[in-house]
């Protein structure tokens, strides 16, 4: 099956993206690997689509010491090859390596994965667990928004129908600073069944311990994080299946156990890296 007809905008402009969007029946186009397949099985079907490759304030980079912002039109390809200085101590380019496959890489885009909200998507959970800040534009201007309040479901985000993602801002990781990240699929390149991600900073006291591909926004755990900081891995394995007991207690008891596996091994990632 193809797409339905539609009218082709390429914006120049994060501000004509904007204004294109308020006119209705407008989606946003960026690497088109989710978009272009739901359109094509016609289960999206846009009036317009507004191109955002072209825009260049999507590609902007901006660092301090404490945080850095990334353009959302950055593809998974170029975070893996490291086009800009790394500030995850190798994170991002982990991640990024896990997507898909080179030619998915090489035109899906970070802020693409991230307002498409897959829950097994590994940007989604990826900056949630680093307990990032997403940046839209829409008609009144700039609003930030916590990652965790990013996405409301599966393929539901807090984006109204005339906002485009301009950037995400994550912690910088200092030289301390351990992660692990597991993402337990049958082949390369697929989907997660599940992800289990873990982030400990001991320079900012960032603690991150987080149950991914769990059907709707990831789950957080808190204490099992709590633990990390105060004891160590060990501490946290301990702690974890209680906490993914009661944080996760609407998936069935198989679907929690894959949850608790991709965790620990992300946990034990971070203690042997
Ligand atoms: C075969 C295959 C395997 C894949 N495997 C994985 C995988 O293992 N892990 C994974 O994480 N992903 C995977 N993906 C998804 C891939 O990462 C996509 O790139 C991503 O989901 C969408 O990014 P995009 O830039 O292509 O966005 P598009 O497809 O262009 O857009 C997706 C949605 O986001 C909206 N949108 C895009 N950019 C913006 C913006 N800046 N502001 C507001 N709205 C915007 C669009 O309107 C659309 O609704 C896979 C895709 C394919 C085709």
């Amino acid at each position: 099956m193809k797409a339905a007809a539609f009218d082709y905008r390429s914006a120049g402009s994060v501000a004509e993206a904007v204004a294109l969007l308020a006119e209705g029946e407008t989606r946003v186009l960026a690497g088109g690997q989710s978009l272009g397949p739901s359109m094509n099985l016609r289960l999206a079907r846009p009036q317009r689509l507004v191109d955002v490759k072209r825009v260049a304030e999507l590609r902007d980079v901006a660092a301090d010491d404490a945080v850095c912002r990334l353009g959302a039109g950055w593809t998974h390809a170029e975070i893996e090859d490291g086009a800009m200085a790394d500030f995850s101590q190798g994170m991002l380019a982990q991640v990024a390596h896990g997507i898909a496959y080179r030619a998915v890489r090489n035109r899906g885009t970070l802020g693409g994965s991230l307002a498409h909200a897959d829950p097994a998507a590994d940007w989604v959970n990826t900056v949630v667990a680093l307990g990032g800040t997403l940046v839209v534009q829409g008609p009144s201007g700039q609003r930030r928004v916590a990652s965790e309040d990013f996405m409301l479901g599966a393929f539901t985000t807090a984006l109204s129908g005339d906002e485009v993602l301009v950037a995400v801002e994550l912690p910088r990781l200092g030289a301390q600073a351990r992660w692990g990240y597991h993402k337990l699929c049958r082949k390369t390149g697929e989907f997660a069944k599940a992800i289990g991600v873990a982030v400990l900073d001991p320079g900012s006291g960032l603690a991150r311990v987080l149950a991914g591909a769990v059907e709707g926004k990831p789950v957080t755990l808190p204490q099992t994080a709590e633990r990390l900081r105060e004891g160590g891995p060990a501490a946290a394995l301990a702690l974890l299946p209680e906490e993914a007991e009661a944080r996760l207690a609407h998936l069935a008891p198989n679907e929690r156990a894959l949850r608790v596996v991709a965790v620990r091994r992300a946990i034990e990632a971070m203690a042997e890296g």
